[in-house]
């Protein structure tokens, strides 16, 4: 990158504050240069999105913004509408985090992609679907003619993300602005996405503005961070790695004893509503067995089964087919009543920590509700005594148990969704996804909390994710899913080199590395490749169409289950010729 005299957006003293509030923006000067990619990080709630959001005339009216933001030179504030929304999609590119929601529901990829063609470069129609065509090839969609015909809610959410950014290349715009544009993807096309962005950047010559309150996601990328904390920029400069977040690995695993869980030739089908064709299989003939006191990290990518799997083995889901025990009793042999009763030995952490809880309940209230059906014998005095000392076990204050959801951060809404859960003393505690609603800061700190209740206890922990750090830190064994099969399990090492699987490998492959040079490189030879449907998947190897080590007897059998080394096991053809690593 070659710094020149003028950037290409400038803000200046960017102010912003609401009637009656205190600023939520405080005087930030900021520049981006032609050709450069800053990333701009932050915790939840720092002003990162409005900082770009006001400067583009993007807040509701009643936003009070001041100060100055200049793009190639013109003042974006106060710059009439017309003008505005002529540079707003034009020559600078929007990509938000929701892609599915941003794109518009009842309008093909094509229609969409067209009309952005046709009203910025007043191209005619069939000009302008012929070069939609080529944007949606430009971002790496395969099949690019049949994706054009298509609606966003046909596609899957990395390629719904890359629509989005086609439909913000379309207009050839020379800024990119991408507000938390991996946020929601799994790890895999979390790199494809970085992948396609450093691409279009480095051949294209476009500015990238990467507003992420993931760091690490940054380091193939950044050529500068600035960084924003309560509406202030704190920091600005070449990208440096973040102190290290997670707490140290999971200790050991107490001595195997008789499987506290078993699951035993698990399906779980799905008829979807209105569909005639075959049934959608989430997870297919699972075996599972867990020792009490062991924490399992249960790792794939989204639509892999982790979250059924999860269902079913806590009784919210009956399985189609097979059997599931908790401490040798079939789930199937018990009435209502007697698993409404087994529950409070069972907790569930959801992603969403706000969704999880009640609005209309006050964190007293939502901590202490589960006792009041579990533990009726309890005294008002009792209960209030145990909600108390949970919340403090989380690192709550008391100041906070007259507080609603709304009144409180993402972390502390979590750590009330933990409190809500230990209160009950369960000898089991699933999670799924627990962190990836969190920014850096909260998730550290919900990692951290998890980890020391699993010490107290001593928990079971099920643990969903697709944080592999977090399981590294978390978790003593760890299963690895793919299109609702096993793939590979074994002890947390796997994720530490001594993965034998194709899939386990690329899963680890697709982490961020720390070191810039070595996410460039990274970036470099990311492969794209997506999920195959679960209504028709392949025949044999489930991962074949992905896998680099493919043979013909890959698509003509299953691979049986075979043990690696004891507590270590695998479904692969070639995995004894295949060197572990990852
Ligand atoms: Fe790859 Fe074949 Fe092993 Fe499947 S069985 S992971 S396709 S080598």
């Amino acid at each position: 990158m070659r710094p020149e005299a003028q950037p290409l957006l400038s803000l200046r003293a960017l102010t912003v504050r609401y009637p009656g509030a205190a600023p939520v923006l405080h005087g930030v000067d900021l520049d981006v240069q032609p050709g450069e990619c800053l990333g701009v990080v932050g915790p939840s709630g720092a002003g990162k999105s409005q900082l770009f959001l006001a400067a583009l005339g993007l807040l509701p009216p009643q936003a009070q913004v001041s100060g100055s933001a200049r793009y190639a030179g013109t003042e974006l504030l106060g710059l009439p509408r017309r003008a505005l929304d002529r540079l707003r999609g034009g020559k600078i590119g929007l990509v938000f985090q929701d892609a599915r929601a941003a794109l518009t529901p009842h309008a093909t990829i094509g229609a969409q992609l067209a009309e952005v063609r046709r009203r910025h470069c007043g191209e005619s129609r069939a000009l302008a679907r012929r070069h939609a065509r080529d944007l949606l090839e430009r971002v790496q969609v395969s099949d690019a003619a049949r994706r054009l015909q298509q609606y966003p809610h046909e596609l899957s959410g990395g390629l719904c993300q890359r629509a989005m950014i086609a439909l913000a290349l379309a207009a050839e715009p020379r800024l990119l602005i991408a507000d938390e544009p991996t946020t929601a993807l799994d790890l895999t096309v979390q790199s494809q996405i970085l992948a396609l962005l450093a691409a279009l950047k480095e051949g294209g010559g476009l500015s990238l503005v990467l507003i992420t309150h993931d760091l690490g996601s940054l380091a193939g990328i950044a050529d500068r961070v600035a960084e924003l904390e309560a509406g202030r920029q704190v920091r600005s400069g070449a990208w440096r790695p973040g102190p290290a977040g997670t707490p140290a690995a999971a200790e050991s695993p107490p001595a195997a004893g008789a499987a506290l869980l078993a699951l035993q030739g698990v399906s779980v089908r799905h008829r979807l509503p209105g569909w005639r064709g075959p049934t959608l299989e989430a997870v297919h003939g699972l075996d599972l067995t867990l020792a009490a006191g062991v924490s399992l990290g249960i790792v794939g990518e989204s639509g892999s089964g982790k979250s059924t799997l999860l269902r079913v083995a806590l009784a919210l889901q009956p399985p189609s087919e097979g059997r599931v025990r908790w401490d040798g009793t079939d789930l199937a042999s018990l009435g209502a009543a007697a698993l409404r009763g087994q529950r409070r030995n069972r907790q569930l952490i959801f992603q969403d920590p706000a969704g999880s809880l009640d609005p209309r309940l006050t964190v007293a209230e939502a901590v202490g509700e589960g006792l009041a059906v579990h533990a009726p014998q309890l005294a008002a005095a009792e209960r209030s005594a145990a909600v108390c000392a949970v919340l403090q076990a989380v690192g709550l204050g008391p100041e906070l148990l007259a507080r609603h959801p709304h009144e409180l951060s993402g972390g502390q809404c979590q750590r009330v969704a933990i409190a809500r859960a230990l209160v009950l003393n369960p000898r089991v505690l699933c999670c799924d996804e627990p962190m990836s609603a969190l920014d850096a800061t909260s998730q550290a700190q919900v990692s951290a909390l998890l980890a020391r209740s699993q010490r107290a206890a001593p928990l079971t922990l099920l643990f969903v994710s697709h944080d592999l750090a977090a399981v590294r830190a978390l978790c003593h064994e760890v299963l690895v899913l793919y299109l609702g099969r096993r793939m590979e399990r074994g002890p947390v090492t796997l994720l530490h080199g001594a993965a034998r699987h194709p899939y386990t490998q690329e899963l680890l492959r697709a982490e961020p590395a720390a070191d810039p040079a070595v996410e460039r490189a990274r970036l470099a030879a990311v492969r794209p490749g997506e999920m195959p449907s679960a209504l028709a998947p392949p025949s044999g190897c489930v991962f074949r169409t992905r896998c680099p080590y493919a043979l013909a007897r890959c698509a003509a059998q299953v691979p049986p289950w075979e043990s690696v080394a004891p507590g270590h096991e695998i479904a692969c053809h070639r995995w004894r010729e295949l060197p572990p690593g990852g």
